[in-house]
């Protein structure tokens, strides 16, 4: 039985992605956990796959072209066979030892989210003024219109039990970087325990997110979530879809 799934979404990241694999596995093995890597390379054009080889218990799949980290981290969260599953980004902008708190909250909750807003997060490299910016706006946006209750809905750095994991991302559409929020919505419509901890976090600097691209397509899907809402795409299990919203 695997105790923990760590669920690495990739696109372009030959640059970061051996020595975040190194020290996950290090930690890892050092618990003494039982575990799996998977990785899922979202149609990278560098040498990101190349890089994942000589890994132990490492899981890799492949999208044939970009299409998204909401998609390639419920692509691979539905993969995934652990009793708690975690999705990291590539960068471990979170440090891989902050799950020892996110474990040990999971005990009394069904989620556990990292979080840069909180009392206890400790911000030790800041995001540029522009994207901590559009992140508060963002975060007012998603209040109004989505869910209430969240300081920080888009860490990169979330935990879930195994069974509920798999419940709400098979309903998952959101391909792009709003997924978080419809995975929070989700989880809250079906009356899970969610707890938000505040967690470690140095950025990086190399970022996919673009100021008005990510901005535009992530306030569109907050409509979508509404709308999918309102008929009905959140209510049945639609077995083997992977969704294709945007
Ligand atoms: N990512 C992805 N597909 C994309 C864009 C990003 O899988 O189309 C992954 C990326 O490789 C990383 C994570 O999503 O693991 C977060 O991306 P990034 O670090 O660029 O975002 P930021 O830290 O700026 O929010
Ligand atoms: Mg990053």
């Amino acid at each position: 039985m695997i105790y923990l799934s760590v669920v690495i979404p990739c696109f372009n990241e030959e640059n970061r992605i051996s020595q975040t694999l190194s020290k996950i596995t290090d930690y890892l093995k050092n618990r003494g956990f039982n575990y799996e890597i998977i990785v899922v390379d979202d149609g990278s054009t560098d040498k990101t796959i190349s890089c994942l080889r000589d890994f132990e218990n490492i899981v890799v799949l492949k999208n044939e072209k970009n299409i998204g980290k909401g998609y390639s981290v419920r692509r691979g969260v539905m993969e995934a066979k652990g009793e708690y599953i975690l999705f990291s980004d590539a960068d471990l902008s979170t440090p891989i030892e902050e799950v020892e708190r996110l474990l040990e909250e999971i005990k009394e909750n069904d989620i556990v989210i990292g979080s840069r807003a909180s009392l206890e997060s400790k911000i030790l490299i800041r995001q540029p003024w522009w994207r901590e910016r559009m992140g508060k706006i963002f975060n007012i946006f998603v209040r109004l219109f989505v869910i209430k209750g969240f300081k920080d809905t888009q860490c990169g750095f979330k935990l879930f039990k195994g069974g509920v994991a798999k419940r709400i991302f098979e309903l998952g559409r959101i391909n792009r970087f709003a997924f978080d929020v419809e995975i929070l919505f989700l989880a809250k419509k079906f009356g899970y325990k969610i707890k938000e901890v505040g967690v470690c976090w140095r950025n990086s600097f190399a970022s996919k997110v673009s100021p008005i691209t990510s901005s535009l397509n992530m306030a569109f899907s907050l409509f979508l979530i509404r709308l999918n809402d309102l008929i009905g795409l959140y209510e049945k299990i639609i077995p083997k879809q992977m969704g294709n919203g945007k």
